[in-house]
């Protein structure tokens, strides 16, 4: 079949695409690298009076990095820019981001088969919003920062609001899809990305990514000092009768969680995260969850509340969520072995 006949329009800059987004209203679409929105349109599941290319709009386009982003209020040491007319292939050729932002380099592969990367860009991955695609997970994993631009003036979402519904998201029609922020993470940090699919290259039938960091002073979690009986109270260390030994040379299996981000994809509507199972496990240490036994206590609580897990002829609900869960466990292990790696092995040898 061949796509219904529509107007193309290919703007020179991110301002005269909103310009036309907004001039030509619900009949205008935004193409990328068409990896999604052509199929649709062949197969007349979707058509467009108009299409606006993205091929010409060089200030979408590139990966860098960036010095002093501020995520959620709060200012880091640096991130990485990718404009969302990348391609696939080009993140996953970027020495920059298989250095910073290792998730994302390790999820690009799994993205369908190399022509598919060639065309297929990050901004439509994330705008096209399916739920078992690889890249929003990641995004949602990271806590990554979507940027647009629209009549109204340029936004930053947190990926966390940006993923509203099946194939939905918080973009407005006619609003562009501009770049994504990926935070750089200093310190010791694992990360993971494991998924089942029915042959390679496929969509997901299910997936996990895992991203944890562990703290650089060993301090417990302070909560756990607190007295018991009134929680209000501040613990003293140096109102302490017992005479202090001298500092030991630290354990790197000491390292307790600092942050841990449990993403989940092809098991609801949206990609998601296990956030209660992550805010368990702050604070906790890290040579304490290194099991295979408690990986899989992870992985089952993971995906234990997940109420609209999709059904459907590549596996029922009930299959989804024990793949999801032995997935989790998997990708669990991988990225807290290597959160944990290179200080264990020094301490060894
Ligand atoms: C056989 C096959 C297998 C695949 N397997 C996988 C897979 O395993 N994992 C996976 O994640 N993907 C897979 N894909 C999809 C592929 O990754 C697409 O490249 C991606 O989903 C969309 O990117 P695109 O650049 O091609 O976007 P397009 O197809 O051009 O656009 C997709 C949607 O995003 C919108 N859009 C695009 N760019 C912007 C922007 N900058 N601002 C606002 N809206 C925008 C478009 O309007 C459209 O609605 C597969 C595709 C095929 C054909």
């Amino acid at each position: 079949m061949k796509p219904a006949s529509f107007a193309y329009h290919a703007p020179a800059s991110a301002k005269e695409a909103v310009e036309l987004l907004a001039e030509l209203g619900d009949g205008a679409k935004v193409i990328a690298g068409g990896q999604s929105l052509i199929p649709m349109l062949a197969l007349r599941l979707a058509a467009f009076e108009h299409l606006i290319d993205l091929r010409d709009v060089p200030g979408v386009r590139g990966i860098s990095g960036r010095g002093g982003a501020v995520f959620g209020g709060a200012v880091f040491g640096g991130a990485v820019w990718i404009g969302a007319g990348t391609t696939q292939a080009a993140i996953g050729r970027s020495a920059l981001v298989a250095a910073k932002v290792p998730l994302l380099a390790r999820a690009t592969p799994l993205i369908g088969h190399f022509q598919i990367r060639n065309r297929g860009t990050i901004g439509g991955s994330l705008a096209h919003a399916e739920a078992a695609a690889e890249y929003p997970a990641v995004a949602l994993t990271l806590d990554a920062v979507i940027e647009t631009m629209s009549p109204r003036g340029e936004r930053a979402i947190p990926a966390s609001e940006f993923f509203t519904g099946i194939w939905s998201t918080a973009l407005e029609p006619d609003e562009l899809l501009t770049g994504v922020v990926f935070r750089v993470r200093a310190g010791r940090a694992g990360f993971a990305i494991e998924e089942f699919s029915r042959r390679p290259g496929d969509f997901a039938v299910a997936g996990a990514a895992i991203a944890i960091e562990l703290d650089d002073t060993n301090e417990p979690n302070p909560s756990n000092l607190l007295d018991p009986k009134n929680p209000q109270s501040t613990p003293n260390l140096q109102d302490s009768p017992e005479p202090q030994d001298p500092p030991k040379p630290r354990d790197p299996w000491d390292a307790r969680v600092s942050r841990c981000a449990i993403g989940l994809f092809g098991l609801g509507p949206t990609p998601l995260r296990a956030s209660a199972v992550e805010a368990n496990l702050i604070g906790s240490l890290a040579g304490d969850l290194t099991a295979a036994a408690r990986a899989r206590e992870i992985g089952q609580a993971a995906v234990a509340g997940l109420d609209s897990v999709p059904s459907d002829l590549h596996g029922p609900a009930a299959y989804r969520k024990r793949v999801g869960a032995a997935l989790v466990a998997t990708a669990w292990l991988r990225a807290i072995r290597e959160a944990l790696g290179e200080e264990a092995e020094a301490a060894n040898g």
